[in-house]
Parts: C-alpha cells; structure tokens; sequence
C-alpha cells in the first residue's frame, strides 16, 4: 500500500541517544536495523579538515579525552574512545556514511559550527564529497541552525532536502512571518523547529506558506503521540523504538 501524502517519517536523533551511546558507530548500526527513515547525526571539523561526528564542539562530553574538536587532527580524534562503548572511536562522516550505506535508513546530517558557533570554513564542500563518494548525496538530508550555512548546501543542489532549524529565540525575535520569508528566499523544503514550539495553527501557517515540518524534542509518549496527530513531514526520536511502535500503532 502506498504511503499516505503526509505520513510521519522518524528519525533516529544522535542514533537514538536513550538507547545507545549518542552520535557512536554502536548507535548507529542499530537504528540502521530499524524500520525508521533517517539516523540523525551531528558533524564537525577537525583541524586537517576531516568531517567527524559528534555533537558537542568539544570531547569532553562524551569522550575520554578533553578540547575542541578543531584543535584535533582526524588522527586524533579517532585516538579517542566514546564513553559508553567497548572503546570505540567516534565516527567521522565517512563512517557514518558506511554505516547507513547498505541499509534503507537514509543519512540526516547537523551541521554544527565551532565552539563559538562560527561555521567551519568548507565544511559544506566537505560533507557534500564525501556524500558523492559514499553515492548517497540524493537520499540525504543536510539540516542546521546557520540559515547562510543551509543555503549553500541548498545551492549546492542535488540533496533530498535541506532543513532550516529554528530555535526558539529566532523565532521569537523574527517573528513568524519573517523565518518564512527567510525559508522561501533561501529555498528551503523544510522548517525544524523543537516539538514544544508546534501546535495546530503554526503547522497550518508553516504548510499555508509551503513549507516541510521537522521537529526533534519528541522523546516520549505524549509528545510522540502529539507529533503524530499534528502530522509533521518528520520528527527526531532520542527513542526510536518507542516512535515506531507508536507510529505502527496508528498504522503508519
Ligand atoms: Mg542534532
């Protein structure tokens, strides 16, 4: 049977961080065994210039080791252990890449800026090879709360989507009607913004105006269950198995 026009896809967010170690190779071989669409991660950019997976801009969270991501070589960083693993190193992109590669779950990729939020210089170009090396640029998201960063992923041309993210300050201080300005000036498919922000009237104003729905913050029953009502194109799940069952529970 055909999916519906406006079935909810889920995305493992961090690999599905209730589970399984955030953002680790570990995560993200699980949920590419699970019946979801997208595996969420976050990227950053070593000091040669490797895209690599982790979510902070520092080790210190969720490594063995300490400091900024940019002051490490690829090499470092992978001389690194995930807290919570059997000393695995933490994934670069091209790993992540691999992961996914022979499994349906397609790629969904943060792209995240320096300890100071600045956008890594090349970061784009980077994810976008090594997406065309991996053959999976068409299947891929690009997400991100740089609008400047988005648009030149969107340029760029070629992706399943990008999405801007917007946080809840942004929206605040935009207003609603200036984000989709931005979001149709930019081109971008989709707007993400954090479960909490989402209600019937902002998901009628954000499709009146176009605009894809993604969401993350939707961990747990109610709002999974809320989500699913407000049909959303997609929402990011710290526990995969539990949106799944809940979407089944609806069928589909
Ligand atoms: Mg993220």
């Amino acid at each position: 049977m055909a999916r519906m026009t406006h079935a909810t896809l889920i995305a493992a967010h961090r690999g599905g961080l209730f589970l399984w170690p955030e953002n680790s190779a570990l995560a993200f071989r699980e949920a590419a065994g699970l019946a979801l669409e997208q595996a969420e991660c976050d990227v950053h950019m070593t000091a040669d210039g490797e895209v690599v997976v982790m979510h902070d801009a520092t080790l210190d969270r969720t490594t063995d080791a300490t400091g900024p991501v940019a002051a490490r070589t690829a090499a470092e960083f992978r001389q690194t252990r995930v807290r919570g693993t059997a000393g695995e190193a933490p994934p670069t992109l091209a790993e992540y890449l691999a992961i996914l590669g022979a499994s349906p779950v397609a790629p969904r990729i943060e792209i995240k800026g320096d300890g100071a939020r600045r956008p890594y210089p090349g970061i784009v170009r980077r994810t976008l090879a090594l997406l065309d090396a991996a053959r999976q640029r068409e299947r891929s998201w690009i997400i991100g709360f740089n609008a400047e960063t988005m648009a030149e992923a969107q340029a760029a041309g070629g992706l399943a989507g990008v999405a801007w993210l917007v946080e809840i300050p942004t929206l605040t201080d935009l207003g609603l009607d200036a984000v989709i300005e931005v979001a149709r000036a930019r081109g971008f498919a989709e707007i993400g913004m954090h479960e909490s922000v989402l209600d019937a009237a902002l998901v009628g104003r954000l499709r009146a105006a176009g605009l894809g729905i993604g969401t993350w913050g939707a961990n747990h029953e109610a709002s999974i269950r809320r989500m699913l009502d407000l049909r959303v194109d997609i929402f990011a799940s710290d526990d995969p198995p539990l949106a799944i069952r809940l979407r089944a529970e609806r069928g589909g």
